[in-house]
């Protein structure tokens, strides 16, 4: 029998995250992980903090990693927010600033949570699909009428990203919704909006501490905006779990924001190893679109994208395929790893 709850249970369609396999050790180059260690002196603070403190609740602002960020960002600690990795913060965005009778515009191809979180939250998306080259075009946010945007720059999973000229021109088109940058893999050569949050008060910059700075075991994600906006988030956040963030996280999280040196360390030998990568699939005739992340985004012109996922499983790598489905069906997405593993990567194709 069809109930209201057995009706709201069918219409959930979550996001399915890459594999995780807890079996068997594979190379694993499909979600996007940092293949280097976090930051030493993180890992120091996390070990430190595990003893007598744990019973006790942890900080519900947070403020030491708000401070240790706005340090980082040049910003005041009331214009950044802290939640349980970008995927909270996301959806927490999502319900305060984008439901509503309008819908939401964001692009196809794209990070395909969005999708997921205006079902749940009853938003209808305003989808604008990508132009043949796999590229947001600005002008295609002009003269919307929508309950928001968002932007991910540089873009998952294509991996291409827009200057910051061209966000700005998102902004000044949107003045009136919030304009929500995803920035998840900025540290892997874009340029980030984090400059423009004192200029425009409807951005809001989302980023994470599970790519470049190799912490997605902790769970932790921020934005940076105007203090209005992160008022608003904070209010919502306190409506739910006024913790977000373990006191271990906490302190983790914030070493690694204070740990500049090391963060630009492993981002640069990630473009190191990205550029290695691209001349190496573009040797064995693969199609790779021009990177500014840990990943690369490929297709190849006589090799079928699910028959190349399958057989490198086989031979013990992951990367993440996608489905049979128009287009993005016949990428793979392979995220950098360590020269040792993207030169096994290479010699399995
Ligand atoms: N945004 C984008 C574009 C992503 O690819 C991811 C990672 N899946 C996230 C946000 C979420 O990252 P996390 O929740 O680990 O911070």
């Amino acid at each position: 029998m069809s109930r209201f709850w057995t009706d709201r249970i069918a219409s959930l369609d979550p996001y399915v995250p890459g594999e995780q396999p807890q079996d068997k050790k594979y190379i694993k180059l499909n979600t996007n992980e940092s293949p280097y260690p976090p930051s030493p002196k993180a890992i120091a603070a996390m070990q430190a903090e595990v003893g007598e403190r744990l019973r006790l609740y942890p900080d519900p602002n947070g403020q030491m990693l708000k401070n240790a960020l706005a340090d980082a960002y040049g910003l005041q600690a009331n214009q950044v927010f802290v939640g349980n990795g970008s995927d909270e913060v996301l959806a927490l965005a999502f319900m305060g600033y984008f439901v509503g009778d309008k819908p939401l515009a964001f692009a196809d191809i794209t990070y395909s949570f969005y999708k997921v979180y205006a079902n749940l939250y009853g938003i209808t998306p305003n989808i604008i699909p990508l132009n043949d080259d796999f590229d947001i075009v600005p002008s295609d946010y002009d003269n919307l009428d929508v309950s928001g945007v968002v932007v991910t720059n540089p873009n998952a999973p294509t991996g291409k990203a827009l200057p910051l000229s061209d966000i700005e021109h998102i902004l000044n088109a949107n003045q009136d919704v919030v304009v929500l940058v995803d920035e998840a893999y900025v540290d892997f050569g874009a340029q980030s909006a984090a400059t423009l949050v004192n200029q425009y008060p409807n951005l809001l910059v989302v980023q994470t501490m599970s790519k470049s700075r190799a912490l997605a075991g902790i769970r932790v994600g921020y934005a940076l905006g105007h203090p209005d906006l992160i008022e608003g988030l904070e209010r919502l956040k306190n409506s739910f779990n006024s913790y977000p963030i373990d006191r271990i996280a906490l302190v983790g999280a914030t070493a690694a924001v204070q740990d500049a040196e090391y963060l630009a360390e492993i981002c640069d030998k990630t473009i190191a190893t990205r550029e290695w990568t691209v001349a190496e699939l573009e040797k064995l005739g693969f199609v790779v679109l021009p990177s500014a992340t840990n990943f690369v985004f490929v297709t190849h012109p006589e090799r079928d994208a699910e028959s190349l996922y399958l057989s490198l499983k086989e031979q013990g790598i992951l990367v993440r395929y996608f489905g049979k489905k128009p287009r993005i069906g016949d990428y793979l997405r392979i995220t950098i790893g360590t020269d040792e593993e993207m030169a096994a990567l290479i010699a399995a194709l």
